[in-house]
């Protein structure tokens, strides 16, 4: 069975890359009605950040990538927290060091940082191990007493030097490394009882059954390793799948996209605002920038994938049916974040007036507009004539504001290029063939004030532009019998005899 995990760490705002890699995950196992569990790697204490899984867990529920098993959720194979793990984990390193495939070392930070000053390139491995404080180099009455004194010590895998280890990626193939370049890596930490990464990671793959394991092209370094580790606990039969992901690039394709750039590029890189807690400072999100969740889905899933052509807009649904990693790539993504704008700008295209018109309200409010005093319908044919203009809910306002409040300034430059002299005498013509009007809808207007103008030889250019002037305080917006008949007779005649005055 298909069982996949997200694992984060929380040591910060999830940013758009694991949320790609968590999207991935998701299309993958939904693909093959597989298992989505989401695992908190919390085990390095000091980079644990208040706020962060909560975070985690909210901007998941945002995106609609929904959780089989885990913290909240719950499930067979729990916890889900590596910090509530600390007894799985000790059993596990035990077995290690009972097989003699790992053992304890004493040295000190500064004991480690001496080694290293004194020799270029120093890694704890086949080549120094002897000459260090630990459990291979020292006589084991040395080693007892040191333990029995509680003396701090870590655990650490000896790695054999000299063998060839394989790595299938389903991305990228076969990779051979050869072991002794890898460093005898600290698995645990006697000092806060807990794992390291690389050991809680393959003890819980392991039993919690994952069958595939999709990360991001950073850990691809730590797959040997992964590799060996399954080998020593004889687990290597059952050893998951690796699906490396590649990088997420900056817009100009040099460099990894980091969580700073959203502030450089005036776009965001976090699915929710953050608040940092030390600092206070605030990152963007794309919630409160105005995307739509599904917007941010389709822009994400093709930042790596295609379907294999070039349909663009897809929703969970057809990207769950169309996943596979045959067509994801193996270099790089370029963060184009202009389109992104483009597909929240589609997605609002077929998100229902309604809807639109409920996400408007608040809008209004910020805008000192009592939205109370304006109908769902109103506002939803408002929404209906303005929404091909817009990127964003906010951008509603720009578009629209004049069917809410009348225009308190007229643009200088068209009131330059079309209030002629006999502007205002025409206009107030204009208000008695409006007065007269037996139908204001759009369709009814239209004819009769183009007659008018036609039958008096007036510019028509000029006359529908001074009008349209009054009604929208400048020479833009939708269809303007359009604009009439939704703000009304009265409200066209009363902006009208403003802009005459
Ligand atoms: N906790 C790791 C991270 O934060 C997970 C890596 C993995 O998926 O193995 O990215």
């Amino acid at each position: 069975k298909v069982r996949v995990r997200f694992a984060p760490s929380p040591t910060g705002p999830l940013h758009i890359g694991g949320v790609r890699t968590a999207l991935y995950n998701y299309l993958f196992a939904r693909r093959n009605g597989g298992d989505m569990i989401l695992r908190i790697e919390d085990t390095d204490s000091n980079r644990f950040v208040p706020g962060a899984e909560d975070y985690i867990n909210e901007s998941l529920a945002w995106l609609g990538i929904k959780i089989d098993e885990g913290v909240r959720e719950g499930g067979a194979y729990g916890p889900y927290k590596q910090s509530e793990r600390r007894d799985i984990y000790r059993t596990h390193v035990r077995q290690l060091l009972d097989a003699g495939r790992a053992y304890i070392a004493f040295d000190t930070p500064e004991e480690l940082e001496a080694a290293r000053a004194a020799t270029p390139n120093f890694q704890y491995d086949a080549s120094t191990r002897m000459n260090m404080r630990n459990s291979l180099a020292m006589q084991p009455e040395e080693v007892k007493r040191l333990m029995d004194e509680g003396t701090p010590y870590v655990v650490r895998f000896l790695i054999e030097p000299g063998r060839d280890v394989e790595v299938n990626d389903l991305l990228r193939g076969k990779v051979t490394i050869n072991s002794s370049i890898l460093d005898d890596k600290v698995l645990y930490k006697s000092a806060d009882d807990l794992p390291t990464y690389h050991l809680a990671n393959i003890v819980d793959d392991h039993l919690m059954e994952v069958s595939h394991v999709i990360r991001g092209e950073e850990w691809l370094p730590s797959a040997p390793l992964h590799v060996l580790l399954y080998e020593a606990f004889g687990w290597a039969d059952t050893r998951p799948e690796f699906v490396h992901l590649p990088l997420l690039l900056k817009p100009d394709g040099k460099g990894k996209l980091s969580k700073r750039d959203g502030d450089r590029l005036g776009f965001p890189v976090f699915p929710l605002e953050w608040t940092d807690p030390k600092t206070g400072a605030v990152s963007s999100g794309y919630r409160e920038s105005g995307y739509l969740p599904e917007a941010v889905i389709n822009f994400l899933a093709l930042l790596g994938w295609n379907p294999g052509d070039d349909t663009e807009i897809m929703s969970m649904d057809e990207l769950i049916a169309k996943f596979s990693f045959d067509h994801c790539s193996r270099s790089g993504a370029k963060f184009a974040f202009d389109k992104g704008r483009w597909f929240n700008h589609e997605y609002l295209q077929t998100t229902p007036d309604d809807e639109l018109a409920r996400l408007f309200r608040p809008v209004l409010e910020a805008h000192g507009v009592n939205a109370a005093d304006f109908s769902d319908d109103y506002i939803a044919r408002v929404v209906s004539l303005v929404k091909g203009r817009i990127n964003f809910v906010a951008d509603l306002w720009d578009q629209a504001k004049f069917f809410f409040v009348a225009p308190l300034t007229y643009a200088e430059k068209d009131i330059k290029k079309r209030w002629k002299e006999d502007t205002p005498a025409i206009l107030t013509e204009l208000i008695e063939v409006l007065r007269s009007l037996p139908d204001f809808s759009s369709k009814g207007a239209e004819p009769v004030v183009l007659d008018w103008v036609a039958a008096k030889g007036y510019h028509l250019g000029n006359v529908m532009n001074a009008f349209r002037l009054t009604l929208v305080g400048e020479c833009k917006g939708p269809h303007i019998f359009d604009i009439t008949e939704l703000i009304g007779r009265d409200e066209t005649i009363a902006r009208i005899q403003r802009g005459i005055d």
